[in-house]
């Protein structure tokens, strides 16, 4: 297979600064992208700031021979994410790729967290995805091409315990992802997520320490170069990813149970084993495909 390569398209990578968005930032770079490399600095928390390390990631890329520019905004506020497209328009005079990367954690038993927890969490996560998608979109419009990558994670999609307010955003990214899909169909944009793991300081010490080798984050970055390349056709999809294992994961429907005339609350309990059931499932592409079955259920 020839190589896949990313000359003349610029990419704005989120949280480059460190972990997984600094691993895609240097691949598309390396793949001949232009790369914003955004990073607010701060701590696993989203405490402090610093231009540090989204700087030494373009040093790095510049090192090895390629394009970058570093933008130190804060994703979670409309002037950052502003700013973070700007940067791309301004150095490279446009935005083809954008990977919402950027995350904190702020983890709490949910009997403990404050609305403050939460709210720092679904601001960087969910709102900052939302408000670069946002700066960017227009220009994907324009110009009839756009990838846009959201990193969402397991932890949101199955829940884990601790993680109320992270859960809460990276399922709230999947809707997202789905809908930027639909809405960015006929413009050629397609969008889509992944639910990665891997060793990086947000996760060192939840991961088991002998895992840190097999669980590298370039086991996550070529997913996500591939969904960011113009030869993806998949949108609105999510991908698990990391230790060498991809697969998608799938929001599904079981057959149901109809019962066209009405029920009562002892029909739900007498019909529990058929409402739950698994086999055959559907996975509806949209909100009209999930209403079909009810649809011929009523006619
Ligand atoms: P990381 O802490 O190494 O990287 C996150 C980066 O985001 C940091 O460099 C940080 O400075 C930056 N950042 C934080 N808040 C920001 C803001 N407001 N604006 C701009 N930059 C900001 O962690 P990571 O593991 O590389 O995480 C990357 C993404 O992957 C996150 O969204 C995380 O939730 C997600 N994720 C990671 C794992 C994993 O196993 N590592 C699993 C599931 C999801």
């Amino acid at each position: 297979m020839s190589e896949l390569r990313y000359d003349g398209r610029v990419a704005v990578v989120t949280g480059a600064g460190h972990g997984l968005g600094r691993q895609h930032a240097l691949e598309l770079a390396a793949r001949g992208a232009k790369v914003v490399v955004n990073d607010l600095g701060g701590d696993r928390t989203g405490s402090g700031a610093s231009s540090g390390p989204a700087q030494q990631v373009v040093d790095e890329i510049v090192k090895n021979g390629g394009e970058a520019v570093a933008n130190p905004d804060n994703v979670a506020t409309v002037e950052g994410a502003e700013a973070i497209v700007r940067t791309a328009l301004d150095a490279f005079g446009k935005v083809d790729i954008v990977v919402n990367n950027a995350g904190i954690l702020r983890d709490k038993s949910f009997k403990n967290m404050t609305p403050e927890e939460f709210d720092a969490v679904i601001a960087v996560h969910l709102r900052g995805s939302f408000l670069v998608s946002s700066a960017a979109w227009s220009h994907l419009r324009d110009q009839g091409f756009g990838r846009i990558v959201n990193t969402s994670s397991p932890a949101g999609l199955f829940g884990n315990f601790g993680q109320a307010n992270y859960a809460t955003a990276k399922m709230g990214l999947v809707g997202f992802t789905k809908t930027l899909a639909h809405e960015g169909a006929k413009y050629g944009i397609k969008a889509n997520a992944i639910a990665p793991v891997a060793w990086t300081r947000m996760t060192e010490d939840l991961l088991p320490a002998d895992f840190a080798g097999a669980l590298g984050v370039d086991r996550v970055t070529p997913l996500v170069a591939y969904l960011a390349h113009e030869d993806n056709q998949a949108s609105g999809e999510v991908y698990t990813v990391g230790g060498g294992r991809i697969a998608r994961i799938i929001v599904a429907e079981g057959p149901g149970w109809v019962q066209k005339d009405g029920f009562d609350v002892e029909d739900v309990a007498a019909n529990w084993e058929q409402i739950n059931a698994q086999d055959p499932f559907t996975v509806p592409g949209n909100v009209g495909d999930q209403m079909l079955p009810l649809i011929q259920a009523l006619q």
